[in-house]
């Protein structure tokens, strides 16, 4: 299908995996990592999968100064009978390149990347965990890497991938957060990087989680930054809110990342023929339902936990969101969402992508 030649130079030792019932996130990478260069005038070359280790960058390098990255995060699962299986994986691919076009740094070619991922895990298979609920996380990213301190784009950068087996997300089932209104710190506004997958954007989230967890929230639902009126995300996920029997999630407006989590739920309650609409939802507007009794389940998407459900949302006051507890739908959309992922339920929309 495809004549991408892809250097393999394989590790001469392996290192010990940890135990996989007891992994911790992001903190074990495999053994190897995929890696290409790109240099203006000639585009990105030389493809390759070497063993996992550091990179050394000239300290000028404008990755260091001026965050020109960007980042995706995507998960491999081990099925009963020993496949790997990727979910939407082509998704990432271009919103890689959306983000990269954001940031102005160059697109690569979504094929070779998902081909060279392939590739990769294909090397790595004996780290795709298989218990229940654990996966293989993928985090590919490219950095700027020209040594010059002008403010322009780098005319050099490097894509890598590289894997870390990750536990299950819920180890004693899935269970509700505590959510803070944020007044007064947002993430992101109308022509920014909000919806570009950019460290910029995290970097500037952390005070706001920060004071949040000091109040014993673990995440904070962020308000639009101009009218601090609009939902637009919870922590680093997409939010859902149940209202009165209908399902509602604030609409792409430019400042709201694109989530595949997200999309991939709106298409699973449309399948099923549950009210879900994409629009402009208001956080006085949540407080009214809930006061009304109406306010039934909300919960975050995203690839780490799938579905986080909210069980109190703090704004003027606490706010109890279905006594504190998941709700039936939140439920019944984790199962759905994991058994088409990790190959136990039945793919109706041909999401998953073999290995
Ligand atoms: C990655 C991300 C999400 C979730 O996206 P998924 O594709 O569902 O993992 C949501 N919000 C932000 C800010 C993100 O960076």
């Amino acid at each position: 299908m495809n004549d991408y030649q892809i250097e393999m130079n394989l590790s001469q030792s392996r290192k010990q995996k940890p135990a996989f019932d007891n992994l911790q996130f992001g903190r074990n990478f495999t053994d190897h990592m995929f890696i290409m260069d790109y240099t203006e005038g000639k585009g990105w070359h030389d493809p390759r999968i070497v063993p996992y280790q550091p990179i050394t960058l000239d300290p000028s390098a404008t990755i260091f100064h001026y965050g020109q990255t960007v980042f995706e995060g995507l998960k491999a699962y081990q099925t009963k009978d020993e496949q790997i299986l990727l979910f939407r994986p082509n998704k990432n691919m271009e919103r890689l390149n959306r983000s990269s076009a954001r940031l102005c740094m160059p697109q690569i070619d979504e094929e070779l990347a998902l081909y060279g991922l392939k590739q990769l895990i294909n090397v790595e298979r004996d780290w795709v965990p298989n218990l229940e609920g654990t996966s293989l996380y993928i985090r590919p990213f490219i950095i700027s890497t020209e040594a010059h301190l002008g403010v322009s784009p780098s005319l050099t950068y490097q894509f890598i991938i590289i894997l870390c087996p990750v536990g299950a997300y819920y180890k004693e089932g899935i269970n509700p957060v505590k959510i803070a209104v944020e007044t007064e710190y947002v993430r992101a506004v109308r022509g920014g990087t909000g919806n570009a997958k950019t460290a910029g954007n995290y970097a500037s989230s952390l005070k706001a989680q920060e004071v949040a967890g000091k109040s014993g929230y673990s995440q904070v639902l962020w308000l639009d930054g101009k009218e601090n009126k609009y939902i637009e995300e919870v922590g680093s996920m997409n939010v859902f809110f149940k209202i009165d029997g209908e399902v509602i999630t604030p609409e792409l407006n430019g400042s709201i990342l694109d989530g595949i989590t997200r999309d991939s739920i709106i298409l699973l309650l449309k399948h099923w023929n549950i009210p879900v609409k994409e629009r402009k939802i208001s956080i006085e507007e949540i407080y009214q339902a809930s006061k009304e009794g109406k306010l039934e389940e909300a919960f975050g998407t995203g690839t780490a936990a799938v579905i986080s459900p909210i069980g109190e949302l703090f704004w003027k006051e606490k706010l109890l969101v279905n006594n504190g507890e998941t709700g039936s739908l939140s439920k019944k959309l984790y199962e759905t969402l994991t058994g088409i992922q990790n190959g136990s339920l039945v793919d109706p929309f041909g999401w998953r992508v073999l290995v």
